[in-house]
């Protein structure tokens, strides 16, 4: 994976480290409505459904921007005015949900939990007991904010007893970390480019239940961010409504080709899982702690809890692993001081050994032998 040019790596959860050849792949200029980019396209629609395995079921449904476009998107397409929808939140993707569905005037109300704790399904089941008004459930499959795993399959299974209707945020999920439409029947799931895909960023997807798209006419409180538009305009000629972002339509095609030749969702996890495994024993060596136990972290990115020893400065070791090829990201939790390290992207055991090294010597270079606190006599 030596392919990265002169740039640093992007331990971060996206824009992430990306391939030579999906780089390269956007060197060329595409006219929009022409028949060759109509087929990349169509290419990519077709590779996110079969990667779900949700082909005969749902339809992807792209949409220019960030992440939080599509997600916003999705919520105003699905979601028609009136209907409920009950969030659950461990971390701020979660409660940037609810604020996008205030802000679009959706009735909405939340479960709680603190960034280190996984929701707890055994709470959902209590709210859709006793609460019949809540039309959809949400949820964030992978909390970036602390790098948490909640319990998919555990919710799926009691949102469809409750026959409600489920919205997966799995943005920072899908591609690397499994997820079976049989146990986990989701209505929307909602990802983007330059995440686990392994593509750049400037685009994000919907996989949405047919029928449900179909009757998500005149929902939408947005023109540009309306999903049954957008779905009914590709249907029609294969042609997005409003420009599309070509080149990096043109890096994604070549970064799913990519997943797909490296084995698929099963192949990115074991990369990832190894990715994180030897992150954390290293780092743990130097005497650096994780915010999550071993059983809930996900594979893609690790919360570290900032070290307390007198000489460690962060703004100092972030600088000079920057300064070293590796670009890590800060902490996003409100409850302790933190700052996180990625496992996603173009990269493997190789520029794993390397980052640890680069935080060796950085701590060697702030005169720090070990984090960890003098043992006890
Ligand atoms: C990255 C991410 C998003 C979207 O963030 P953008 O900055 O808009 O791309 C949403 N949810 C989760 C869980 C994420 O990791």
């Amino acid at each position: 994976m030596n392919d990265r040019g002169n740039d640093k790596y992007l331990l971060t959860p996206g824009p992430l480290t990306t391939s030579l050849a999906t780089k390269q792949a956007m060197l060329r200029d595409w006219g929009s409505r022409d028949s060759e980019f109509i087929a990349i396209t169509r290419r990519i629609r077709e590779r996110l459904l079969a990667i779900a395995g949700v082909e005969d079921s749902h339809a992807a449904v792209p949409v220019q921007g960030s992440g939080t476009f599509g997600i916003e998107a999705t919520l105003g397409t699905l979601i028609a005015p009136g209907q409920r929808t009950l969030v659950l939140t461990n971390g701020a993707y979660g409660k940037r949900i609810v604020s996008i569905l205030e802000r679009i005037g959706r009735k909405v109300s939340a479960l709680d939990w603190r960034e280190d704790e996984q929701v707890d399904p055994v709470a959902l089941e209590t709210a859709l007991r006793n609460d019949f008004a809540i039309d959809y459930v949400v949820v964030v499959h992978c909390e970036t904010t602390s790098g948490i795993l909640n319990d998919m399959a555990a919710i799926g299974r009691i949102t469809k007893a409750h026959e409600r209707r489920l919205i997966i945020d799995g943005m920072s999920a899908f591609g690397a970390i499994p997820i079976d439409v049989g146990r986990v029947p989701f209505d929307a799931l909602i990802a983007s480019s330059n995440k686990c895909l392994e593509g750049v960023p400037g685009m994000a997807f919907a996989l949405i239940r047919k029928q449900l798209l179909e009757l998500a006419e005149g929902n939408a409180h947005s023109l540009s961010l309306d999903l049954y538009e957008q779905w009914r305009g590709l249907e029609a000629n294969g042609q997005w409504r409003f420009t599309p972002p070509t080149h990096v339509l043109a890096a994604f095609d070549q970064a799913l080709k990519e997943h797909q030749a490296e084995g698929g969702v099963a192949a990115r996890h074991r990369r990832y899982c190894a990715n994180r495994d030897i992150l954390v024993a290293g780092m743990r060596e130097l005497g650096f702690e994780t915010l999550l136990a071993d059983a809930v972290q996900a594979p893609i990115i690790v919360t570290f809890l900032m070290p307390t020893h007198r000489r460690f400065d962060f703004a100092r070791f972030y600088d000079e692993l920057s300064e070293r090829g590796f670009v890590i990201y800060p902490g996003k939790l409100t409850v302790v001081a933190s700052f996180r390290i990625g496992c996603i992207g173009a990269l493997g055991a190789t520029e794993m050994q390397a980052a640890l090294a680069a935080v060796k010597a950085t701590l060697t270079a702030m005169d720090i032998d070990t984090l960890a606190p003098p043992a006890a006599t």
